[in-house]
């Protein structure tokens, strides 16, 4: 198989997009298409000041670099959940691209507020560990936002992730989460920040071959209360149907993303109203009730309110 732009050996064969490159090609053809994505669906513009929320892994770290070498100056942000090795070779590896692209990451030590780790805090919840990680992660995110002066939160969900959760949602017919999903969703002054997916179109492998190619060290493995999640299985049935019919994924996620636009567009037509929204009386986040999950945790353990942050870099 040779390269479609230079006739060399290709490293890498994309069959959804009928063609194969080299290195080199790649990383042009993958910057290319990202850099469509984002003025397409106008995730950034140009005064946003984008933060990234970084874990560590292939796709966070390939979007922190992707957006440094395309000029946009965006620092990141990780929540430590205090999982032993995992969460500390993270750390490391985070630490390592904030040094090679010279920006600085907002580190949220869920160890330090809640006096202890994110197991803990999800059996004094009574919750699973994913149920309370998720929660503290997405307040932590906007948190830094707010409290920093980013207006624009970017995460590196790619298309295996976007097109398993929607698989799940459509398998079970979720309809409260369904419609959810988009590429960006929009700000609440003051209250939540914007945020977008600049790879929702992009394949896991897509993803993993800028990593590998641009030379980031990422950490290979995932997190220990991952194994077992429905996605997995999901993103295995699917990687079949994509190995019979390449191309099927993409498919999936676009069609779904037209569906919503349309949809969205008969809803102002209609002029359905997005709901009033409750905010948290301690802190101003979204919240169902008179408290926010994050500030009803912190109460739990009898602890004030506090949301700090170390600054490395
Ligand atoms: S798998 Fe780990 S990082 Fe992901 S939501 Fe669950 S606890 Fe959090
Ligand atoms: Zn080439
Ligand atoms: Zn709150």
């Amino acid at each position: 198989m040779k390269c479609k732009i230079c006739g060399q050996t290709a490293s890498i064969n994309l069959r959804s997009h009928k063609t194969a490159f080299c290195d080199t090609h790649f990383l042009t053809f993958f910057e290319k298409r990202v850099n469509t994505t984002i003025r397409r669906y106008k995730l950034i513009g140009d005064g946003d000041r984008p933060v990234v929320a970084v874990s560590g892994g292939k796709d966070s770290l390939s979007l922190w670099v992707f957006l440094t070498r395309m000029g946009y100056a965006a620092d990141g942000v990780y929540v430590n959940l205090g999982i032993g090795d995992y969460s500390r070779v993270s750390l490391e590896k985070i630490k390592a691209v904030a040094d090679r692209i010279g920006r600085k990451v907002f580190i949220f030590h869920v160890a330090d507020v809640f006096g202890r780790g994110i197991s803990d805090v999800a059996k004094a919840l009574r919750r699973v560990p994913c149920s309370a990680c998720g929660m503290i992660k997405r307040y932590v995110m906007n948190r830094v936002c707010m409290d920093k002066g980013y207006n624009l939160l970017l995460t590196g969900h790619n298309l295996d992730d976007e097109a398993a959760a929607l698989f799940g949602n459509v398998l079970y017919w979720k309809k409260e989460y369904l419609w959810r999903k988009d590429i960006s969703l929009d700000e609440r002054e003051g209250h939540l920040s914007r945020k977008a997916k600049p790879f929702f179109l992009c394949s896991e492998r897509e993803v993993a071959a800028y990593a590998i190619i641009s030379g980031i060290d990422y950490i290979y493995e995932e997190c220990p209360y991952a194994k077992g999640a429905k996605t997995i299985l999901y993103k295995g049935i699917l990687g079949k149907l994509e190995e019979t019919s390449p191309g099927t994924k993409l498919m999936f996620v676009k069609g779904y993303l037209k569906e919503l636009t349309e949809m969205k567009a008969l809803n102002q037509r209609d002029g359905e109203a997005s709901g009033e929204m409750q905010y948290c009386a301690t802190c101003g986040y979204p919240s169902g009730g008179e408290e926010c999950g994050y500030c009803r945790t912190l109460q739990k353990f009898e602890l004030p309110y506090s949301a700090g942050f170390e600054e490395y870099g």
